[in-house]
């Protein structure tokens, strides 16, 4: 089977059903299925063939849901891009998945209008251009009924996702037709989804999450798609409320900065059956504040990373009263879940070892990189390069990532351990504590706070309120407070950029 298979059906099956909602824009599943096909044609008109990459450099639109499966239809590769990536970021990506098309918001105009590369098609909503194919008019003017059959199937590559690079350069996830279907397949399952669910965008769907969780399990099922280009606290909870959406997936942040609408009260929730947050976890403190200031039970962490599909394990609404902070105690619909020690064997339980995973959703490999993916696997398992432990009740807990593991003086300290025991600090309301060189040490710990006024004296009153919760050789050296913590798209912190600026800054 392949992705476009899912528009097809629907197309037909749910011909008068709303699609895709984007702005003013309402389009039916069969207005859907006709601007793919068209554009697919548009595409096949300029060369573009199976196998091609098509980069697609857009936030929350039809015209990104339009494309995505135009691509599907031709058999090509979608790569869809954060459309909040610098020029030298995109160019990256460009060459290294070696683009054939490139399609961009004329509102990422003018960052990206100067790239060029040989031979590459380019097309961009609104007006052409002499470089830029428009959209509309691609789509509109061409003969759609000289597309040729469609060959590809379930093991063919669909779709090359770059990871955050959160830890690093980006890599170019490659998934097939098969690996996207068995994540939409579960999250149907999962997340009772049907075609009467209205499904909330806010995150960009360029994520895998958003994407393959969300954007494809919701067209299997014919549900509707409700689509907002850019995230703002206030925009989730209007349209929560005028499309009366059903399933919502956010970053923590997102929910975190939800509940701090002034007039949230204002707004009516009770359509919300599917509260999803996932990439990082939330604390029982966090889900108490949640829950309490939008008045909402019904929260589910969902666990997982680009490689993996990006399937991994659930924790449901009622297990967050007692295991909060964890990312639940079984594997989501057709995955496994291990934690293994340094010799590949399981950890038994409370020992912190690598969380791997198992199951269709797993990616066929980094694009073109067979060294990096070798590394990647251990056996058929796929290492997910989190460190983990299971408790005495079976849940998984991550402890942290591998890479931001400190290791001072020989001893391993967990940053989120320290973060979690700031975090409990009534005037600290964000903490990010990474490692820097010392010269004695290997590395010492250095906190970022985020606090709501400036507190007098940091490292003594972080120290003195440490001293109770945490063994001495964890307790950082070195403390900043700053205003923002630098996150990508996603929310998530970058902790790299944050060890560099320690590392500039060292006054050991
Ligand atoms: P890069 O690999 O380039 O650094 P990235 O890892 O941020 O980017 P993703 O695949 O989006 O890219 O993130 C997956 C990671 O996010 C997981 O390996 C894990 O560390 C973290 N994560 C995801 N979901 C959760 C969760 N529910 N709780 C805790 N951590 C999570």
């Amino acid at each position: 089977m392949n992705i476009w298979e899912l528009l097809e059906r629907n197309g037909r099956k749910y011909s008068d059903k709303e699609a895709v909602v984007s702005g003013k824009d309402r389009l039916t599943y069969s207005d859907l299925r006709m601007s793919a096909y068209a554009m697919a044609a548009g595409l096949a008109h300029k060369g573009v063939k199976e196998g091609d990459r098509v980069v697609l450099c857009m936030p929350n639109t039809k015209e990104f849901v339009i494309s995505y499966f135009a691509a599907m239809r031709l058999g090509a590769i979608i790569v869809p891009i954060n459309a909040k990536l610098t020029k030298s970021e995109v160019d990256y990506i460009l060459k290294d998945c070696g683009a054939k098309v490139f399609i961009i918001d004329h509102l990422l105009f003018s960052e990206l209008g100067s790239i060029h590369a040989n031979d590459l098609v380019k097309i961009k909503t609104g007006d052409s251009n002499t470089d830029w194919g428009s959209f509309e008019e691609f789509m509109g003017s061409k003969d759609s009924n000289d597309l040729a059959e469609l060959l590809s199937k379930d093991d063919d590559p669909a779709a090359i996702l770059y990871t955050s690079g959160t830890t690093g350069k980006p890599k170019g996830v490659l998934l097939t037709h098969r690996n996207l279907l068995s994540a939409a397949v579960m999250m149907c399952v999962e997340m009772e989804m049907k075609p009467e669910s209205r499904i909330l965008h806010l995150m960009p769907l360029s994520h895998s999450a958003p994407l393959h969780l969300f954007l494809i399990a919701g067209v299997y099922v014919g549900a509707m798609h409700i689509l907002s280009p850019v995230f703002t606290p206030e925009k989730l909870l209007e349209l929560v409320d005028k499309e009366r959406a059903t399933h919502f997936f956010g970053a923590p942040v997102a929910y975190l900065f939800a509940a701090k609408v002034p007039d949230r009260f204002k707004y009516d929730l009770s359509s919300m059956k599917y509260w999803v947050y996932g990439g990082a976890p939330l604390t029982a403190k966090e889900v108490h504040f949640i829950q309490g200031e939008l008045g909402i039970k019904d929260l589910y962490c969902v666990y997982g990373l680009t490689e993996a599909g990006p399937s991994g394990t659930l924790l449901m609404p009622w297990e967050h009263q007692e295991k909060a902070g964890s990312i639940g105690k079984r594997a989501a619909l057709g995955t496994e879940i291990r934690i293994v020690n340094e010799n590949g064997e399981d950890a038994a339980p409370g020992e912190v070892g690598e969380i791997v995973l198992y199951g269709e959703g797993l990616m066929n490999g980094y694009y073109q990189n067979p060294v990096k993916t070798s590394e990647a696997f251990l056996g058929k398992w796929l290492k997910t390069g989190d460190l983990g432990k299971r408790d005495n009740d079976g849940y998984f807990w991550v402890v942290d990532r591998k890479k931001d593991l400190i290791i001072s003086g020989g001893v391993n300290i967990y940053p989120k351990e320290v973060e979690e025991a700031l975090l409990q600090h009534p005037l600290i309301s964000e903490a990010a504590v990474v490692g820097v060189p010392h010269p004695e040490w290997g590395e010492t710990v250095k906190a970022f706070i985020i606090a709501e006024k400036q507190i007098q004296d940091l490292p003594n009153e972080c120290k003195l309120f440490l001293k109770e919760k945490l063994a001495p050789f964890k307790i950082p050296k070195l403390y900043e407070q700053i205003d923002a913590l630098p996150r990508n798209a996603t929310g998530k912190i970058l902790k790299h950029v944050l060890k560099k600026e320690a590392e500039e800054k060292i006054e050991l």
